[in-house]
């Protein structure tokens, strides 16, 4: 479990920001005196405290972040920490009320302000308050107003209500602020958003603007994937077939990796066209570029058995299970083709051969970030809520790829 991940990194973050930050002096007035801050910091139950945090087990982390706490009622950064492991741990009600306390102090400094302020709004988030959460993050950006982790709060907010275009405005100041090398995935992050704007304007019909949000996300980035299949069924609806294909073929070339979502669009489409062998053509050409492109051979598995060849369709879905054996519609088809050539004894042993050593499961696509698992391929994490963090799994092939 990595549950704790994205918390340890906002918290290693925050830490940063406030040791290194201008507003956080070693030495700080109070009461008419200064007080040595490091001495929180140097305590071992702080240290230990870190190293539990470090481990994931976060109730020792909270034992001995309390110890170091009670050292010092002042030092805002464990208060802050325990707040905020008090709410993983699901206590959202007792992190709420940690951060309140911490906001009610005097003298505290603008960037100490606005982080107390962005713990509450993870807290409200979490325990669903969504206009408070709103809130106190907008009041963060009042603060702070390039605060990079209250705006990707309030881009999920409203992705969860399905606002997408206030989530669009919201990420464009992200990727405004964010670095040159960071900005291709963040326009990434924006074509999503831009194709949910683009379904949403299709739903309610209007469909030049559906046409223009679909383009600007392959514009924004040309791997878009979902915005070709969604601009191509739209073309196709509105009677234009030629402009849905060529679509759907921009798609196969700019993401090869991805086809497979158009294959049934294109098939249908040759077939109107009265020109099969147009995608038999194109399957064929995907199988070449790329030897371990299974789905291409499946693909063109059903053609074969249509026209009656099925010992052809075999070889193709054996040579689809060396690159995956883990596909159940792979071995579907392969008893399918069995059963019409009658299962000849040899084309079963050489079916048993293959799959000895494979491992069986229905979910072959898991989230790079959380390990989320899903039969079908995602463009948003239900779990962890990120964009395009879904990669095909394969645990391990049956045989070597030489082919
Ligand atoms: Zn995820």
């Amino acid at each position: 479990m990595n549950a704790y991940a994205p918390l340890l990194a906002a918290l290693v973050a925050l830490l940063a920001g406030l040791t290194i930050g201008k507003a956080w002096e070693r030495y700080k007035l109070r009461d008419g005196t200064w007080i040595d801050r490091r001495r929180v910091r140097e305590s071992p139950h702080y240290i230990l405290g870190l190293n539990f945090l470090v481990a994931n087990q976060i109730d020792l982390a909270i034992a001995e972040l309390t110890r170091a706490a009670s050292l010092d009622a002042n030092a805002l950064e464990v208060h802050m920490i325990l707040g905020n492991l008090y709410r993983e741990k699901g206590q959202v009600g007792k992190a709420i009320t940690i951060h309140q306390t911490l906001l009610q102090r005097q003298k505290l400094s603008r960037i100490e302000h606005a982080y107390v302020l962005l713990c509450l709004g993870i807290d409200y988030r979490r325990g669903g308050f969504v206009d408070r959460a709103l809130d106190a993050f907008n009041e963060v950006l009042r603060l702070d107003p390039e605060n990079e982790y209250a705006l990707e709060n309030i881009q999920k907010l409203h992705e969860e209500q399905h606002q997408w275009t206030e989530a669009y405005d919201t990420r464009q100041r992200l990727t405004n602020l964010a670095a040159i090398d960071s900005r291709p995935q963040s326009e990434s992050i924006l074509a999503f958003l831009e194709n949910e704007i683009g379904l949403e304007a299709t739903r309610r019909k209007d469909f030049p603007e559906a046409v223009r949000r679909f383009q600007s996300a392959i514009e924004l980035d040309a791997r878009a994937v979902p915005a070709y299949l969604n601009l191509g069924d739209l073309r196709l609806s509105q009677g234009r077939e030629d402009e849905a294909a060529q679509i759907w073929n921009t798609l196969v070339q700019v993401a090869p990796d991805r086809a497979y979502l158009a294959f049934a669009r294109l098939e249908a489409q040759a077939a109107r066209a009265g020109k099969p062998e147009r995608f038999t053509d194109l399957c064929r050409r995907l199988i070449e570029e790329n030897p371990q492109d299974w789905r291409a051979r499946l693909a063109l598995s059903t053609h074969f058995v249509a026209a009656g060849q099925p010992a052809q369709a075999l070889e193709l879905l054996f040579a689809a299970l060396v690159q995956n054996p883990h596909s159940l519609s792979v071995h579907q088809a392969i008893w399918q083709t069995l059963g019409q050539l009658g299962h000849p004894q040899t084309l079963v042993d050489r079916y048993s051969d293959v799959t000895q050593h494979a491992v069986f499961y229905l979910d072959p696509h898991v989230c790079m970030r959380c390990r989320y698992r899903s039969t079908e391929l995602l463009w948003q994490c239900p779990h962890c809520h990120d964009w395009n963090t879904f990669v095909e799994e394969r645990i391990a092939p049956a045989q070597d790829t030489a082919n």
